[in-house]
């Protein structure tokens, strides 16, 4: 049986998200979608659409996995599994893997739509950047920490001059690259990073923005263990540290 989901309440849904209301627009999938997502050929773009959003919103929850599982084949099996909503099913799918630890595959995941989003919006486009950014983080994880961290910076640097006006996404990323640096015991270049986020968020934010506590919430934080590739081998900054981290021994 054929399932159809209202597109209205869909695009509903992604405003809200867009504007950081996911509890409401949690409301709003629940409602739209039914209980299980249907057979993969009984679905359809705007159901795939509806389930990626939902997995997003669902986070940690279990069922986020099944409905990201169920986008991204629905994607695979469109015409063009390149346009921009197949893309979000994709990116959907590895957000989740990455909070299961599912880090290969994630990152697999993550690969493909830095490439999708690369042709279709430009490797400057504000998405392909962001694309890049989670990627790195995932890789980071993933134990190839100083790789991962130059990149970060240089995703860093092209987004502020591409797209100077979102600070937003500045203050995002600077804190992703301040905690990177925090795990692998950089800790100048951490503290750096931190006010260089906390500073920009006070600057250009709306006063009481939740970014801005965010900011400072995590630059106070004591940072968690070091990275596993940190601690079993040379500290940050020698040169042997480089050679275990450039992925040879991996
Ligand atoms: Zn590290």
């Amino acid at each position: 049986m054929v399932f159809e989901v209202d597109a209205g309440a869909v695009d509903y849904a992604a405003v809200l998200i867009d504007a950081g209301q996911s509890a409401a627009a949690k409301a709003v999938l629940a409602e739209a979608l039914p209980p299980k997502p249907p057979a993969v050929q009984d679905s359809n773009p705007v159901v795939m659409r509806a389930a990626a959003l939902y997995a997003v919103v669902l986070g940690r929850d279990p069922a986020a996995e099944r409905w990201a599982t169920h986008a991204f084949e629905v994607s695979q099996r469109l015409p063009e599994p390149d346009a921009l909503p197949a893309l979000a099913a994709r990116g959907a799918l590895a957000g989740v893997l990455y909070r299961a630890g599912q880090l290969d595959r994630c990152i697999q995941l993550f690969q493909g739509l830095v490439e999708g989003l690369q042709r279709r919006v430009g490797p400057d486009g504000s998405a392909a950047l962001i694309a890049r950014a989670d990627l790195a983080l995932a890789q980071h994880v993933n134990g190839r920490c100083a790789a991962a961290r130059t990149e970060m910076s240089t995703v860093l640097a092209a987004y502020r001059r591409h797209h100077p006006h979102d600070h937003r996404t500045h203050v995002r990323m600077l804190l992703t690259l301040a905690q990177m640096q925090r795990r692998c015991q950089a800790d100048p270049d951490a503290v750096q990073s931190f006010v260089a986020a906390v500073t920009l968020a006070h600057q250009h934010l709306p006063t009481g923005d939740p970014l801005i506590r965010q900011a400072t919430r995590l630059a106070r934080t004591p940072g968690g263990p070091p990275c596993r590739q940190c601690r079993d081998g040379a500290t940050a900054g020698s040169y042997l540290y480089g050679d275990a981290d450039g992925g040879v021994t991996r």
